[in-house]
């Protein structure tokens, strides 16, 4: 009854036709934001369900023929199974279109995304933005392919030892289980596509993931017709291996384009978010050169009008660059098939800073690309001082630099008793006009005890969840007593909860709020109004200082002084950034200035009611209105002052807000905060308001160009 063929692109279970829709949608991430979806699954089998991880494949695989069987004859199941699939095949075939008018198709490239734990090809908020993306462009309707890769042993668990110290455990995707399908050529084999310009010769298998009505397709190089090297390209997120890297990228970009082609996906724009995608730029214009008979200069004119590139970061030292004799083992011979010179091939990437450092990616590809975009408006400043020199002016770099503060995409990151709050509270359909301000002022209307309650239960829920794991590694390992406190046994839902959960590196000082030990202490143990925090993070696994801030962290969690006040919960992914987002009470976040970007998990906080409280970077200058969260330390950040301020803060506006109580025994002052913070961040910083900027900024105007282009 499974099919194992290795040829068949879906390995479930063979299911009775009055039940076959269930194979559709578990094979469509579209369920992972529909509650009544995921509550479909949790119907066919609580147990398993939970086994699998909330892997509906893993969970069909692993029912046996006669429960299968039962299915149909299972009324309350069938109801539920009827109604979700109907909802499903309703929301597959709807036309609407949410924005004012159709755009040209979009090919969108990044290196990763962050769709869901089932499908572990992120590593961080880069993937997340381009996973919620994805999810957005698919609830708008707008026509949209992604592009990205496979790592099947990319994803790096993380296992903290009993020091503190944090031992990276590689973890395999196992491609049978996970929601991807083969795409297969028209002999009904894998799919597979030579990536030119690596001798010996590279192959790439092609995947394909649903994300509601948008197809994202997956390179993978760890397939038999590689040699071993060329198998790991997909190995590491970003490999440190520079040739790897270079590598890596080529597969990508060109790859990636070559993929377009094979299959005859038809596109207007090109979008690329951030610049290890960016070759693709230069495979569309040799592809304009040869299929479409342009010159070279018109090529590049086209490829420049008509594509986005996208910025994430602050330093220029944050970029990839490449020795040119690196880039000329791998494009000698491309530089020549476009009619360039080796000068003029190059010159595309030489930051004008480092004319000698090499070949820079973000350099390509804002010199590529006449539609460029930093993440905040912060950033968009930034942004514009460091490639200052790539423009003839100041004014001519403002002009050319634009910016689209992240969103986060609503009903992926609400929890969902929020959600049936929210349809209660803001009508119908309010997904629909989630990005209008006016539609959340009824969120004045919802019950003070109502919010606090749900609150409280998803604290309940944080709380329960970190215990439960300790629990397992307590009985399956072993460990010892200050570890299962380090790790969260001893944290309490009826305390002041502070969250800081993200990448452990440097620049975004997670120990910051350890700066002064003693007046935390004060702080943690102050006996009518105590505090807890909980972090989470993992650190690169080349990031050592990174490694040593973590071990820090668990170090003092584990100190008998906070009394089991300071957790560190392990292995910080999208399952764990659920709970801690919605069931912490305050967010915290103290980046080095102007070092975040944007930064995203404060609005997915924010949306749910958890308190943002952050110093004044990346989204935060654009969101804090002085009543939704608390903005704390200088313009210019000093550790010293910057704790000082976060102390301060703490001790005289969090606790005794969170702590004073009404005569109803609600902290109303606190819940007045949270309604203001959803009421103020669901809108604007909503990925629907992103894609509604992305469209009115970028990619309708190409489309009118191109439209004239075509006449
Ligand atoms: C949202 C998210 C991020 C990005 O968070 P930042 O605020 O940008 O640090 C990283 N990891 C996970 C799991 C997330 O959900």
């Amino acid at each position: 009854m499974m099919q194992n063929d290795p040829s068949a692109n879906i390995v479930i279970p063979e299911l009775p036709d009055e039940v076959k829709g269930i194979g559709e949608i578990a094979l469509n991430l579209w369920w992972t934001w529909n509650p009544r979806g995921k509550n479909l699954f949790k119907l066919l089998n609580r147990y398993l369900w939970k086994e699998s991880e909330q892997n509906p494949i893993k969970l069909l695989r692993s029912l046996s023929e006669s429960q299968i069987r039962a299915l149909s004859s299972n009324e309350s199941f069938m109801r539920e199974y009827r109604y979700v699939y109907a909802l499903f095949n309703q929301y597959m075939q709807d036309k609407t279109l949410y924005s004012i008018e159709e755009p040209l198709p979009v090919v969108y490239f990044c290196a990763e995304y962050g769709l869901h734990h089932s499908v572990p090809i992120y590593s961080g908020g880069l993937g997340f933005l381009a996973g919620d993306i994805l999810k957005e462009s698919s609830d708008m309707g707008l026509p949209m392919v992604g592009i990205g890769f496979m790592y099947p042993q990319g994803y790096v668990r993380q296992v903290i030892g009993s020091d503190g110290w944090q031992n990276g455990a590689n973890e395999s995707i196992d491609k049978d289980t996970a929601p991807i399908e083969r795409v297969l050529d028209e002999n009904g084999e894998h799919l597979t596509i030579q990536v030119p310009f690596i001798d010996p010769p590279v192959y790439t298998a092609v995947w394909k993931i649903n994300v509601g009505r948008v197809t994202l397709y997956l390179l993978d190089t760890d397939i038999e017709q590689n040699d071993p090297w060329d198998r790991q390209i997909s190995s590491h997120l970003y490999a440190p291996d520079i040739n790897q890297r270079l590598r890596h990228q080529i597969v990508l970009g060109i790859g990636g384009y070559r993929v377009l082609e094979e299959l005859g996906i038809e596109y207007s724009i090109l979008h690329l978010n951030e610049g290890h995608p960016a070759f693709a730029l230069f495979e569309r214009v040799r592809a304009f050169i040869e299929n479409e008979g342009m010159t070279l200069d018109d090529a590049i004119e086209r490829v420049k009008k008509s594509s986005v590139f996208t910025t994430h970061t602050p330093l220029q030292a944050a970029t990839d660059v490449y020795s040119f004799d690196l880039m000329s083992h791998y494009f000698s011979g491309y530089w020549k098939r476009l009619g360039m010179e080796k000068e003029e091939f190059m010159r595309f990437g030489m930051n004008p800073d480092k004319p000698q450092a090499g070949f820079n990616m973000t350099v390509f590809g804002l010199n590529m690309c006449e539609y460029r975009n930093a993440v905040s408006k912060k950033h968009c400043d930034v942004t514009r001082k460091i490639w200052r020199n790539l423009f003839e002016s100041e004014e001519r770099a403002a002009e050319a630099i634009d910016y689209v503060t992240n969103g986060v995409h609503l009903s992926t990151w609400l929890g969902d008793e929020l959600t049936d709050e929210l349809d209660k509270t803001l009508g119908e359909n309010w997904l629909n006009m989630q990005d209008v301000s006016d539609i959340w002022l009824r969120i004045d209307e919802l019950d003070e005890r109502k919010i606090w309650d749900l609150h409280y239960t998803y604290k309940v829920r944080m709380v329960n969840f970190i215990r439960e794991r300790v629990r397992r590694k307590w009985s399956d390992e072993g460990i010892d007593p200050l570890v299962a406190m380090a790790e969260g046994v001893m944290l309490d839902p009826d305390v002041l909860t502070i969250g800081f959960a993200r990448r452990m590196t440097a620049y975004k000082r997670p120990d910051l709020i350890l700066h002064d030990l003693d007046r935390l202490e004060k702080i943690i143990n102050n006996f009518s109004r105590p505090v807890q925090i909980v972090f989470a993070g993992k650190a690169h696994p080349a990031d050592n200082p990174g490694k040593k801030i973590l071990q820090r962290i668990f170090k003092t969690a584990q100190d008998p002084r906070f009394r089991g006040r300071i957790a560190f919960v392990e292995d910080y992914g999208e399952n764990v950034a659920k709970y801690l987002v919605r069931g912490c009470d305050v967010w915290l976040n103290n980046p080095l200035i102007p070092m975040e970007a944007c930064g995203t998990s404060g609005m997915k906080a924010s949306i749910n009611g958890t308190l943002h409280c952050s110093t004044l970077d990346g989204w935060w200058p654009e969101g804090f209105s002085g009543q939704n969260g608390w903005a704390f330390g200088g313009d210019v950040s000093s550790d010293d002052s910057d704790a000082a301020a976060l102390y301060d803060t703490i001790e005289e506006k969090i606790v005794p807000l969170f702590y004073i109580l009404d005569e109803n025994n609600l902290p109303i002052g606190w819940i007045r905060m949270m309604k203001e913070a959803m009421k103020s961040v669901a809108p604007n910083f909503s990925a629907r308001r992103m894609m509604k900027d992305y469209l009115s900024k970028f990619y309708l105007p190409i489309s009118k160009r191109c439209l004239s282009w075509d006449d």
